[in-house]
């Protein structure tokens, strides 16, 4: 059944100090949600945005204990934690991608042991099957082209996984689960440098840098001719709302079909910008898949939606957003928007387990453990 989220039960969201579940927490409270609480293992201070009124708690979710005391007491949980980052991130950092595992497992079992109602998990497009996205005018991907599976390496296997588990959960254990692929989100108060920032940020970034030196030239990365989609993170947040309350069980894109070449995508920046660059290729550099954009069929049938903002609309926000920040000294730059807000810190050997004593007795198991004693046991090793 489609659901309403209650606005004053506590909502969980992991990932808050990252792009798009800083926004989402941002996006709740402006809907009203009086009871946020947001996680991440980062320290607060680098959060992409933080808010005095949420409940901001740095831990590490790869930890059970953490995960249970995340989810105590809370009636929905967005689960956005991953460690990701864009095309040169996920190709050299494998082993850390399919890490995020430990992240997904401990939150679905610390969900169920909770009771959690209404439970999100952000897969991605980088689970399709690379058979079909070798060129660039691809047909646009459809759910059920991820199977048979050939993932992107390393990342898009986690999450397909962590997705299939998910499901699994959803059969049997009865939990609602809700899952979206997203495709390449982008938009302001992002990564925009560091080596984990995607294509739209890292190319905006590189034309605000030429605007504001003088030095009128582009690094591309292959020949620019590779295909690809972007969602604004407005479209990105009305759509993980939608989904979370919605009856769909099966895994839904979440994506604009508004297809784009990198080299159109860098015209659109240079019309926004004012400024025309001369463009280096390097056919080297990671370049991922050759065609990738989004079938929204799915989506429009279960939701009577999909994205729709356009991309010269969102690009125009996120560029000026990068130029101001670049315009500012360094030392001002990050986080972009924090107001002072209290962390707790969650150290999981200690404090993290009086979650778990605090749990309620009528609670079917304790996730990986059979009893408390257990699970005191396992944190001391
Ligand atoms: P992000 O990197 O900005 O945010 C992820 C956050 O998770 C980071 O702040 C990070 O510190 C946190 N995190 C990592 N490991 C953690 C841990 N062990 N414990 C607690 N927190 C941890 O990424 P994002 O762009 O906001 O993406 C959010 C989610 O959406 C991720 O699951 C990502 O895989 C998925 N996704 C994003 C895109 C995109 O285009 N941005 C595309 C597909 C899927």
């Amino acid at each position: 059944m489609p659901v309403s989220l209650d606005k004053n039960a506590p909502v969980l969201v992991t990932g808050a100090g990252g792009f798009i579940g800083g926004h989402l927490v941002a996006e709740l409270r402006r809907r009203g949600f009086s009871k946020i609480r947001a996680v991440d293992i980062k320290p607060l201070a680098g959060w992409c945005q933080s808010f005095a009124d949420v409940e901001n708690i740095q831990a590490n979710l790869k930890e059970p204990a953490a995960c249970y005391q995340a989810c105590k007491g809370v009636g929905a949980v967005f689960n956005l934690a991953a460690d990701m980052g864009g095309m040169w991130f996920i190709e050299r950092f494998k082993a850390e991608c399919m890490l995020s595992v430990l992240i997904s497992t401990n939150m679905l079992l610390a969900a169920r042991d909770c009771g959690v109602d209404r439970f999100f998990y952000s897969s991605s497009a980088c689970v399709y099957n690379a058979d079909k996205q070798k060129n660039a005018d691809a047909a646009a991907l459809r759910e059920d082209d991820a199977y048979p599976a050939l993932c992107e390496d390393g990342y898009g296997w986690e999450k397909l996984f962590s997705e299939r588990m998910a499901r699994h959960f959803m059969e049997d254990y009865f939990m609602n689960v809700r899952v979206a692929r997203f495709h390449n989100v982008y938009g302001p108060l992002g990564t925009y440098d560091g080596g984990r920032e995607k294509a739209p940020a890292a190319l905006a970034r590189k034309v605000a840098l030429a605007k504001i030196t003088g030095r009128h030239e582009i690094d591309i990365w292959g020949d620019g001719e590779q295909t690809r989609s972007f969602m604004f993170i407005d479209d990105c947040l009305e759509g993980m709302i939608r989904i979370i309350e919605s009856d769909c069980r099966e895994p839904l894109n979440l994506g604009s079909d508004e297809l784009v070449t990198i080299n159109r995508m860098i015209s659109i920046l240079e019309d926004i910008a004012g400024v025309r660059l001369t463009r280096h290729y390097t056919p080297d550099a990671p370049q991922g898949v050759r065609g990738r954009n989004s079938d929204n069929a799915r989506i429009r049938r279960e939701l009577g939606w999909a994205p729709s903002i356009p991309l010269r609309g969102g690009l125009e926000k996120t560029y000026h957003w990068i130029y101001g920040e670049l315009r500012k000294p360094e030392s001002q730059r990050r986080p972009a928007f924090t107001e002072a807000a209290e962390t707790r810190y969650l150290n999981v050997a200690s404090s993290g387990l009086e979650a778990l004593a605090g749990l309620p007795k009528t609670l079917p198991a304790f996730g990986l453990f059979q009893s408390e004693e257990q699970a005191r046991k396992f944190s001391q090793v």
